[in-house]
């Protein structure tokens, strides 16, 4: 396993954050070896999240780990349906160090995805979970969440500490 390099806005190669993905069709060792190197790097980073272009990747993919009893999570080529609810709270991205601002995401969701041996899969998603599914599809489409924003960014050191904020 191996870090990669989380590209960051402002620097030479944040154009890749900007651009849509391709679909992934091959489900080779190689795409398991990147899907562990972006596990070890969301990790290390301490995100909840962490998609393909984010690692300078124009892949339709992203890892996520908001959930203890789940663990980590591959997603690839993630499609979500069914909405419901809605819900604000402050979220940031690896992408976009030490900001966060509020978004309204909604609060229940389900989505479809392929694995890494590319069965199809389908699960229900809420709060956290939710939001964090729909911060990484943003990023598979080239979208950033400060184009979401409701009100200002503020910095991570403005944050109250019982202030629900996750990155990704
Ligand atoms: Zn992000």
């Amino acid at each position: 396993m191996a870090l990669r390099n989380i590209v960051k806005i402002n620097s030479e190669s944040e154009s890749v954050l900007y651009k849509k993905t391709r679909i992934v069709e091959k489900f080779d060792a190689k795409l398991k070896q990147l899907a562990e190197d972006m596990i070890e790097t969301m990790h290390a980073a301490n995100g909840v999240g962490l998609a393909a272009p984010q690692v300078g990747l124009l892949k339709r993919m992203f890892v996520m780990n908001v959930d203890v009893e789940e663990g980590d999570l591959v997603v690839i080529n993630p499609e979500i349906s069914e909405m419901e609810g809605e819900s604000i709270a402050y979220e940031g991205c690896l992408s976009y160090p030490q900001m966060f601002g509020k978004v309204k995401r909604p609060f229940k969701l389900k989505l479809k995805y392929h694995d890494l041996n590319g069965e199809v899969r389908e699960i229900e998603a809420e709060g956290l979970k939710a939001r964090c599914i729909c911060h990484e599809t943003d990023h598979l489409y080239g979208i950033m969440f400060t184009e979401k924003l409701i009100g200002n960014l503020v910095h991570e050191s403005q944050l109250a500490e019982d202030e629900e904020h996750s990155k990704g």
